[in-house]
């Protein structure tokens, strides 16, 4: 784990990265460019920069969030979540601890989840050019 306090979380992250990732936050749909990110390569953790997602796992859901199928294995962990009367499964990285979204069981082949995650948690990395 990530031992940083929330005092230097706050310092480290933006007010939006440290709502969603510490506060259990949800940015607006739509928001986020990564929705629109379609080169290959490797999302990232906003908080500890660990390796969460590869681009070949995302899928164009239609929520206006970046969702993928499947995460890197052992890069994310789950609990689960009983805020607003509704129990959800959610996503978080399994080294900082930062919260990035969801999982539900409704997402495509071959794993049938959808990983909704807000793109404000991630951070795009391009596959550099051979
Ligand atoms: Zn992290």
């Amino acid at each position: 784990m990530d031992e940083r306090s929330e005092d230097e979380w706050e310092k480290t992250l933006t007010p939006d990265q440290f709502h969603v990732l510490r506060k259990h936050g949800t940015e607006r749909p739509g928001t986020s460019p990564l929705n629109y990110e379609k080169r290959s390569g490797t999302f990232k953790c906003a908080g500890c920069g660990a390796p969460l997602f590869t681009a070949d796992t995302k899928f164009e859901s239609g929520t206006g969030w970046p969702s993928f199928f499947t995460p890197i294995e052992g890069a994310v962990a789950t609990t689960t979540d009983r805020a607003l009367g509704m129990t959800r499964t959610e996503v978080h990285c399994a080294k900082c601890g930062g919260h990035l979204g969801h999982v539900f069981p409704d997402g495509p082949r071959p794993t049938g989840l959808r990983y909704c995650m807000n793109g404000v948690a991630l951070e795009f990395e391009p596959k550099q050019a051979p």
